[in-house]
């Protein structure tokens, strides 16, 4: 027998985390990382924050689920929070980002079913998409390196290219129900919508009755530096999915809509039998409480162009690596130039100078602090990519 026991799905690598303490992370061995990964954009408040974890601790022993065919005083007063504030009003919660994409696909799909108009189920997405890993979601991305032997997919998909409105509205046609995108694309590489391409993707579909389907999983919850991305383009979706940050490492989603868009979702049409329980409603309400405090997204935008800034006055002298920056507030990513390999990078980072990042696609590496980061990590972090730029050797082939 050689398969792990694990199933090997992921290339992991020597780092094998066993504590967390705030922006760090400590192996097996005791060795410590700064963590600008963070469980790509998962812990939004570091690790072992104290008002998360007494929240998880005390609702565990209060009351850990109980089935949604139970009333919820939980799940209502976390919905109602977060309606309170942005653009929905309706929430239904998931324990991860591809439910929440599953579910927005099929509210998107009844919206028009019960409008008199079940031939509109063609969603658009774009090229370098990351929705996810379910059926449903592999389905949203023409990513190969996703789909290839999953086949059969879920029909009612087509890709423009991101970032172009141009191709976009070119594939609507009478049977398109919307389209469906990252506001700020991360695992393709962290390329944020350009203004005129997510205002014209609203503007068609005002124009043409069709859905605007945002996938903030990763740049939403305050990683950009405002509560969601969307509130950088001076419009609103009709349907909005988050994970990552909404739980701060408890598994935790959730399918964001307007009374209107959610009108075909009505009782027996969803469902999940963990999706919303007391123990993650507690998780979520003790995110809340820190990140809408007066100053959290300031603060957010703050370290941001700190970070950023810092970043624009290392990338000068290491031009034959590093190419652009990318990204909003603390959800950055550096497009490496080839020979460098953004991959390769990433892992001497970790490696040799104990820094965690992420690749992504384009070649980049994505750096995706605890949002409660200070000057010091952003010093820190500057100096082990300093130190870790002069001294990697690029792949030769
Ligand atoms: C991570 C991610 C997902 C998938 O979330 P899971 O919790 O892994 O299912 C979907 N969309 C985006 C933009 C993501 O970053």
């Amino acid at each position: 027998m050689s398969i792990t026991p694990l199933m090997p799905v992921y290339p992991r690598c020597g780092v094998r985390p066993v504590r967390g303490e705030g922006c760090y992370l400590i192996g097996e061995r005791g060795e410590r990382y700064l963590d600008f990964a963070a469980g790509i954009a998962v812990n939004a408040l570091g690790h072992g924050h104290p008002h998360l974890t007494k929240a998880i601790q005390e609702q565990a022993a209060t009351l850990m689920h109980v089935s949604n065919l139970y009333g919820s005083p939980q799940g209502e007063s976390l919905a109602q929070r977060i309606v309170d504030n942005c653009f929905a009003d309706t929430v239904f919660f998931t324990n991860s980002g591809a439910e929440a994409i599953e579910c927005a696909i099929k509210t998107a799909r009844r919206y028009h079913y019960v409008n008199d108009n079940p031939h509109k189920t063609k969603l658009i997405t774009f090229n370098n998409a990351f929705h996810g890993r379910t059926l449903g979601a592999i389905s949203a991305t023409n990513q190969p390196k996703m789909r290839d032997g999953f086949e059969p997919l879920l029909p009612g998909f087509a890709y423009a290219p991101f970032n172009d409105l141009e191709a976009a509205l070119a594939l609507v046609d009478e049977n398109t129900a919307g389209f469906l995108v990252e506001t700020v694309q991360g695992e393709g590489g962290m390329t944020a919508g350009t203004l005129e391409f997510i205002q014209g993707l609203r503007k068609a579909c005002d124009e043409h009755g069709m859905l605007l389907i945002l996938d903030e999983i990763q740049c939403g919850y305050g990683r950009t530096g405002k509560f969601f991305a969307y509130e950088h383009y001076g419009i609103v979706p009709d349907i909005m999915t988050v994970a990552k940050g909404i739980g701060g490492g408890f598994p935790l989603g959730a399918c964001l809509a307007t009374e209107e868009a959610a009108k075909g979702m009505v009782i027996g049409t969803h469902g999940s039998t963990y999706g919303g329980n007391p123990l993650a409603m507690a998780a979520g309400q003790a995110i809340l409480d820190i990140m809408l405090e007066p100053g959290f997204f300031d603060h957010v935008a703050a370290m941001g162009e700190r970070l950023r800034g810092a970043f624009e006055q290392l990338l000068p002298n290491h031009d034959d690596l590093f190419e652009e920056i990318r990204g909003k507030g603390l959800m950055l990513g550096i497009k490496m130039k080839e020979p460098a390999v953004s991959r390769d990078f990433v892992a001497h980072l970790r490696d040799n100078h104990g820094l965690l990042t992420v690749a992504a696609g384009e070649n980049v590496f994505r750096v995706l602090p605890p949002l409660v980061i200070e000057e010091s990590h952003i010093a820190e972090c500057v100096e082990k990519l300093s130190a870790g730029a002069a001294s990697y050797k690029a792949p030769t082939s």
